[in-house]
């Protein structure tokens, strides 16, 4: 497809590509006028004059149906129309993304967090589901967030008008078959096909990786004749009850799921509530899990012919033995993008992506609140950035899955150290030889950072491990989960010593107080919660936020906290009473990261608004904002000797503060 950006449809400026998916390309669009912004899909095949006119009313009465659908958890499309030939939708635009990208291919996540994920979906879908109207394609692409984190099922029927507008290869290249109900496989979607790829999503979430695996069309195959594998092997933390609540809704005949899809997320609450997750205290080693046998099948049930269709009436006859396997090439060169996407959900466990070739770096000597340099490795969000106790170095890491160590001055790196999958934090020991990781795959790493190598894995976590730190003696190192606990690990030997179980939601943020005696922790239940070091004891719990806690920091003298949230404030409270004494507002969308600087006057705070706000902890004033990012800002951090700042987005800026 031609790029479209800088070009006008109706009355959009389309400012950037956003993503490209089996039907087309979406854009950021701004309305000439109002400035606003949207999301433009551009459709990849044209409408030319060869369409019947039946053709044409039919695409429309979809058109009509999709502008119809009312719903807080349905992602508004408010246009539809057409230049010369290309049809395209102009839509809501999300500002946080998609959950494909908040958790990545392999995230594992907690029963709870995957059922506050399908609660609103379910809604969504079971709201069509009553005019008949089928989704097509549910699935993590497809759920998007916007900048307060509201969870918004899009592409309502656009695989209906795709397939009306598409051509055969189109057809072929309509996204995955990794979601798709056996039924829908073969050409007859029903609002229970919806409920099967929500199951999939479920089970893909609980167990890491997805239930059938390979190339599109044996994936196919599998969706109609495999069983479904068993998410205990996968996951051996869940419970029987959550496993046959899933299966159930990936049952391969319709009739035999749920009556709704509502009713299959009822079960699944229900299921998590009798037989709640639980840690194996056999897990608590620093050796890998025992491994269990392979959860897939790979023999066929029945060496029946098949027939897979993408939708009526383009199908195609295959039988599945070894000898038809060469008929599959009939949907040949349009399947490359299926192909492309079916990669890209693959765990990226390789080193190679670990290398340092990718990074590029920048370097600009300027004063004040300006940019000295940027590091970027141009392959996803850096979720964690931190300075080397010295201050000579940086530790970044995300979604790339590699942990780079470089030297502030030049911006070389010294080390790409490879977690394995995305990693949602980085820590460096006081005395400055490890640092510590943790990310979607549950393990915490301990490093030792002159050599590079891996020292400890830790492994008790149940699922992503958000945060990592150190005690300011460096004796032992606390993590949080969303498996809603934080651990502490004895660092030299990597000893569990203690469990936190006080949060109800994932915890997000955990942080050491200066004299290492307490622990504050924040959490996706809207507290952060201050408990001794030594016996868990509570001390405080901190109600103030009105949602998701994303970041806690501690002053340096220990008397206050800052927490940073989803309600798009930061609040400065008595580390000991919970007493509020400052709340900053200068945000405009979710804070996500904030830190003290070393004299504990000033404060900088990192947003989905794409700015880092630097504020007098005092007067709570705003006294600087950053804005050479221009892309959500996921983590800072100031260094220890307090003229620079570390910020992270897409690439790690380290800028002059004073
Ligand atoms: P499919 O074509 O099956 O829906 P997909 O969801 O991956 O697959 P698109 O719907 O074309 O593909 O979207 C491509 C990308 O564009 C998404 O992954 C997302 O990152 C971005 N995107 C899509 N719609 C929006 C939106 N309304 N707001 C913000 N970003 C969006
Ligand atoms: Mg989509």
């Amino acid at each position: 497809m031609p790029n479209w950006v800088g070009q006008q449809l109706g009355n959009y400026c389309l400012l950037r590509l956003l993503g490209k998916g089996g039907f087309g390309q979406v854009y950021l669009g701004e309305h000439i006028y109002l400035k606003t912004h949207v999301a433009v899909k551009l459709l990849r095949e044209d409408i030319n004059g060869t369409q019947t006119e039946a053709f044409r009313l039919a695409f429309l009465d979809e058109a009509r149906k999709i502008a119809a659908l009312k719903h807080p958890h349905i992602l508004r499309v408010f246009e539809f129309s057409m230049d010369k030939f290309t049809p395209y939708l102009v839509m809501d635009y999300a500002a946080h993304g998609t959950l494909l990208e908040r958790h990545p291919p392999g995230s594992k996540l907690s029963v709870a967090r995957v059922i506050s994920y399908i609660q609103p979906i379910a809604q969504a879908l079971s709201y069509a589901h009553t005019t008949q109207l089928v989704h097509r394609d549910v699935k993590p692409a497809n759920v998007l967030l916007d900048e307060l984190d509201t969870i918004l099922l899009s592409d309502f029927g656009v695989a209906t008008i795709a397939h009306n507008t598409a051509s055969m290869q189109t057809i072929a290249n309509m996204g995955t078959a990794s979601y798709m109900a056996p039924e829908q496989l073969q050409g007859h979607p029903v609002t229970a096909s919806d409920q099967y790829a929500l199951a999939v999503m479920v089970f893909e979430w609980l167990c890491g990786e997805l239930p059938y695996q390979g190339d599109p069309i044996s994936v196919g195959i599998q969706h109609l004749t495999t069983p479904v594998p068993s998410l205990r092997q996968l996951n051996r933390e869940l419970s029987p009850a959550v496993e046959a609540v899933v299966q159930k809704a990936m049952a391969k005949d319709a009739k035999l799921r749920f009556a709704s899809v509502l009713d299959f997320v009822y079960a699944l609450e229900q299921a998590n509530q009798a037989e709640p997750q639980t840690r194996n205290s056999a897990s608590n080693s620093v050796f890998p899990p025992a491994v269990f046998p392979p959860a897939h099948t790979k023999s066929f049930v029945e060496p029946a012919p098949l027939t897979l269709a993408f939708d009526n009436p383009f199908s195609f006859a295959l039988s599945n033995t070894a000898d038809s396997i060469p008929a599959l090439s009939l949907i040949d060169d349009s399947r490359g993008l299926t192909y492309a996407l079916l990669a890209n959900q693959e765990p990226l466990l390789n080193n190679s992506i670990a290398n340092n070739s990718s990074v590029n770096k920048t370097r600009h000597v300027y004063a004040n609140g300006m940019t000295l340099l940027t590091y970027g490795s141009a392959s996803g969000k850096v979720y964690s950035v931190v300075w080397s106790p010295d201050g000579t170095r940086v530790a970044s890491a995300g979604n790339d899955t590699a942990i780079r160590i470089w030297d502030v001055a030049s911006g070389e790196t010294l080390h790409t150290l490879s977690h394995g999958s995305a990693v949602y934090t980085v820590a460096w020991s006081p005395d400055g030889t490890r640092v510590a990781s943790g990310g979607n795959d549950a393990i915490v790493r301990i490093w030792d950072v002159t050599t590079g190598q891996v020292l400890y894995n830790l492994q008790s976590h149940l699922v992503s491990v958000n945060a990592v730190v150190w005690s300011p003696d460096g004796r032992f190192i606390a993590s949080a989960s969303d498996d809603q606990s934080v651990l502490v690990w004895e660092a030299v030997s990597g000893k569990l010593v203690d469990h936190y179980e006080g949060h109800d939601k994932w915890v997000n943020a955990v942080t050491w107080s200066p004299d290492g005696k307490l622990l504050a922790s924040a959490a996706g239940d809207q507290t952060v919660q201050v408990w001794e070091a030594t016996s868990g004891k509570l001390v405080c719990r901190y109600k103030g936020h009105n949602s998701d806690v994303h970041a806690v920091a501690w002053s340096p003298d220990g008397k206050l906290l800052a927490s940073a949230s989803g309600d798009q404030t930061v609040r400065i409270w008595e580390a000991t009473s919970g007493k509020l004494v400052r709340r900053y507002e200068g945000h405009s969308a979710s804070v996500n990261a904030v830190t003290w600087s070393p004299d504990g006057k000033l404060l900088a705070s990192a947003s989905y608004d794409q700015t880092v706000q630097v504020w007098s902890a005092t007067a709570g004033r705003a006294l600087l904002t950053y804005q050479a990012h221009q892309t959500p800002v996921f983590a800072v951090a100031w260094s220890s000797e307090g003229s620079q700042i570390a910020s992270a987005s897409y690439d790690v800026h380290i800028w002059q503060v004073s």
